[in-house]
């Protein structure tokens, strides 16, 4: 009989379990894949560490987050500083002073801003009800219509106009040259691999994979005392409540015999034709120097069942679905949801590690 029996070995249940093992309590971890790590998992090949679920770059402004995520290995100081290709032009981003030269040639702040201010105000927006109406507001009409729409309409298969103006706050707007994709006070990529950081959290810890805890509820509920649940909600009450949607990826990732394929290790494809939204370029995360170079194209994709649901879809409908689903896990005081899945939250790295200490602490 274990303390906790922990659905899941992405960051989320590896986190959690390793917080609770350091507690003193005794923890299982089952995963339904062959392999652990969830989407951060990455595997090497010819001395590159490949993000096999897109990329991922560790960020945040905690401190206390920072050290216990680099405690499992050290970060390099990589900075993301993607760029924008839109019709045979490559632009800077985030949304700043080179973004707006980029686009207008304009050298100072003021010269940017009256810009983006008329572009405004000629769109008389009132309220802000959509990720479109958010997006002119913030940044005027041409970044809306280079650098946003055909990017987020691909990725999110909707248009701007049913979109939750929250996804576009993500995004940094500043009047520097400072091409920094994130504000955040520490940044980087462990230089020995996300796997690495996961095997060494869950090391000491009992970890069972190809367990589907779905299939045999039953059989896994009787070895712990309490579960904590890092998968689909939905999937936890077989969908009777209906189904949550979720935005899913297909990676394409190619072996190329050259020593560089491009000049930035992320570039966004902004226009609506192509048909993935970003290469990465994998070597470039932790600055290999080697003969081949790997690159992977993501394509946004509808979720359907048996792909990787790697997005929630924050809109009304779903969230009052998921609030109902809530109401049922609450009433049995022995299942606790945890992860982007659990929580059905748009979660960066970071946010899931300060779930798993809020949640920690609290148990
Ligand atoms: N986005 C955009 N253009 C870009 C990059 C991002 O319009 O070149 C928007 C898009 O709506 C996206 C959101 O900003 O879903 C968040 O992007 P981010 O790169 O932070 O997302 P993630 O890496 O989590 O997919």
């Amino acid at each position: 009989m274990y303390d906790y029996l922990i659905v899941g070995s992405g960051l989320s249940g590896a986190s959690i379990a390793n917080l609770l093992k350091q507690k003193g309590y005794n923890v299982l971890v089952i995963e339904k894949k062959s392999n652990i790590g969830g989407s951060i998992r990455t595997v090497k090949r010819d001395g590159i560490d490949i993000h096999l679920y897109g990329a991922h770059i560790f960020h945040t402004s905690d401190k206390r987050t920072h050290d216990y995520f680099s405690s499992f290995s050290k970060l390099n100081n990589f900075i993301n500083s993607p760029l924008a290709f839109y019709k045979g032009k490559y632009y800077h981003l985030p949304f700043n002073m080179n973004t707006f030269h980029d686009l207008w040639n304009v050298n100072t702040a003021e010269e940017a801003k009256a810009i983006i201010n008329t572009q405004i105000e000629e769109n008389k927006i009132k309220d802000i009800t959509n990720l479109e109406e958010q997006a002119i507001s913030l940044v005027g009409n041409d970044v809306y219509q280079i650098l946003i729409k055909g990017y987020t309409e691909k990725q999110w298969g909707r248009s701007c106009k049913e979109l939750d103006p929250s996804i576009i706050k993500r995004l940094p707007l500043r009047f520097t040259y400072d091409n920094n994709y994130f504000n955040d006070t520490y940044q980087g990529i462990p230089v020995d691999g996300y796997s690495k950081v996961i095997e060494r959290m869950l090391k000491g810890v009992t970890v069972v994979r190809n367990a589907d805890f779905l299939k045999d509820k039953n059989k896994w509920m009787k070895q712990a005392k309490k579960i904590i649940y890092t998968g689909q909600i939905d999937a936890l009450f077989d969908y009777k409540l209906g189904r949550l949607e979720y935005r899913s990826l297909k990676f394409e990732t190619s072996k190329l015999k050259r020593k560089s394929y491009q000049e930035s290790a992320v570039v966004n494809y902004t226009e609506r034709e192509i048909p993935y939204t970003r290469i990465i370029e994998h070597k470039k995360f932790l600055n290999i120097d080697s003969d081949v170079t790997y690159i992977t194209k993501e394509y946004p994709l509808e979720y359907k069942q048996g792909c990787n649901p790697y997005y929630p879809i924050n809109n009304d409908k779903n969230i009052s679905l998921y609030n109902e689903y809530l109401k049922l896990a609450n009433e049995d005081k022995n299942i606790i949801l945890a992860g982007r899945l659990g929580n059905y939250k748009y979660y960066d790295m970071d946010d899931t590690i300060m779930a798993s200490f809020e949640l920690v602490d609290k148990l």
